[in-house]
């Protein structure tokens, strides 16, 4: 039970929003599947056989389903955009900074923002124009003016628009391939070109996220030991209480997590994994600031798959290699916006990655597509 509103629950009911629940997220926003919950997987509305994705599946099942307009997820590393992807709605990750994360329980705190989820863009604007700014609580937060309408209108008035296409990006899955394709034709309808783009060192972002992600979490979730936060045990003597209630109270992912994190800040491996991965995350940045240069949005799909079936996925690693497309985007802190692509069944998402504060821009661009 949190003890305090976060910025963004405190502006929403500010603004008139009616806070209708907690949706189910894996533990600590670790997954890919919502499947790591401690209260178990949530099931995706399209299909009950399947997960939502994740980790904020709950959130992404509600407005999906039709049970809610609008939830709220937190993005990591597409924690909103991959259930957005698997479930078959909106899902925005905002740039870093643009959203105050104070309240929001840290994982890895310099790559996370917490942004909406809808099934409209008009939706979508709303709630983000109401959660963005800047917040004296969280100091990374940016003062920037985001116009969301006349953004969105500028770019539906604009003549040229062009999207970036990487001309690395693998796509393994014959549908998706095939799904990109089409949303990029029916956006060159409406006036939208494309265009090869080189990222070269993309493929660097998956092991560089997994290792920055681990890190942070090893340390952010230090504080969960039961003397500041977390459970409470009958231990009397203080290094037991921390191990049993950090034995006791933390799922098996997110122990992997703090045992490997943990690893890759030990003296010693600090410079051959940590400090490389922050490397390989400045190259990623610029190769990103320099192609963004060039044209107006990338877009790649969300996700290199569509959702899996509850259980198919037995080993993490095969887990964490799902979110190859949508880790690249919080290293570099930029905003991604995923779309359901129109297809019969199984959803599938693209996603539009834009230069810093650029969500109006994404929006107009995708309301350009067709997408409302
Ligand atoms: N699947 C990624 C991970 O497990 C992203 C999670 C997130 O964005 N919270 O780290």
């Amino acid at each position: 039970m949190p003890p305090f509103d976060a910025t963004v629950v405190e502006r929403l009911k500010n603004a008139g929003a009616i806070i209708v629940g907690k949706t189910n997220m894996d533990e600590f926003g670790m997954g890919t599947t919502c499947e790591y919950s401690f209260i178990g997987p949530t099931k995706n509305p399209h299909d009950l056989t399947r997960v939502a994705g994740g980790s904020s599946g709950g959130s992404a099942a509600t407005v999906a389903s039709g049970e809610l307009p609008i939830s709220l997820g937190s993005d990591t590393g597409g924690s909103i955009r991959c259930p957005a992807s698997f479930c078959g709605c909106i899902g925005l990750k905002p740039t870093y900074g643009a959203v105050s994360r104070y309240g929001l329980v840290a994982y890895a705190n310099s790559l996370e923002q917490i942004g909406p989820l809808s099934n409209t863009i008009s939706d979508l604007a709303l709630v983000f124009d109401v959660i963005a700014g800047w917040d004296r609580r969280d100091s990374t937060t940016v003062n920037v003016q985001m116009n969301i309408k006349e953004r969105i209108e500028n770019v539906m008035e604009r003549r040229k628009i062009t999207l970036g296409i990487p001309k690395e990006l693998s796509i393994p899955d014959d549908r998706i391939q095939k799904t990109l394709w089409s949303v990029i034709h029916s956006f060159e309808e409406s006036g939208v070109d494309y265009r090869e783009v080189s990222l070269p060192h993309i493929d660097y972002s998956l092991p560089s996220y997994y290792i920055i992600a681990m890190s942070e979490a090893s340390s952010n979730l230090a504080r969960f030991d039961g003397m500041r936060y977390g459970l409470r045990t009958e231990d009397t003597v203080w290094y037991e209480t921390f191990s049993s209630v950090r034995g006791m109270g933390f799922g098996e992912e997110v122990k992997r997590r703090i045992v490997l994190g943990t690893f890759a800040l030990s003296k010693g491996y600090q410079d051959r994994y940590y400090l490389k991965a922050l490397k390989v995350r400045t190259v990623v940045k610029m190769e990103f600031e320099r192609v963004l240069n060039e044209v107006d949005a990338i877009i790649t799909p969300t996700m290199p798959c569509q959702a899996f079936k509850i259980g198919e996925i037995k080993d993490p690693l095969t887990m964490y290699l799902a979110d190859v497309f949508t880790v690249p985007v919080n290293l570099a802190g930029l905003p991604s916006l995923s779309l359901p692509a129109p297809v019969r069944g199984l959803p599938i998402g693209v996603q539009l990655i834009g230069r810093p504060f650029s969500e109006g821009e994404l929006m107009g661009i995708a309301m350009r597509g067709g997408w409302q």
